[in-house]
């Protein structure tokens, strides 16, 4: 059996399990992968995923759900997103 785990917070304010929260380093919109993508409905972006800005967890926005977290070749590519697409 997998274990579930949620986030804490709200859906308008998540507090990650590592503890980042909206204010600290952030959480952004992104795909079932966790890649950072522009939170807009030409990105692709399903408008619930969001991933962490610190740990990288990737969150099922409506349910706080922790989906997956992101490979160290998603999290290579997020720390060199350009932020001028975002
Ligand atoms: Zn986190």
């Amino acid at each position: 059996m997998i274990d579930v785990m949620h986030i804490g917070g709200t859906t308008d304010w998540f507090q990650c399990l590592c503890g980042n929260e909206p204010h600290s380093d952030g959480f952004f919109s992104c795909d079932g992968d966790g890649r950072i993508i522009s939170p807009s409905v030409t990105s692709g972006w399903n408008e619930r995923i969001y991933v962490c800005g610190l740990c990288h967890r990737i969150i099922d926005g409506p349910t706080l759900q922790v989906m997956a977290v992101c490979s160290e070749q998603v999290v290579f590519d997020n720390d060199r997103f350009d932020w001028s697409n975002y």
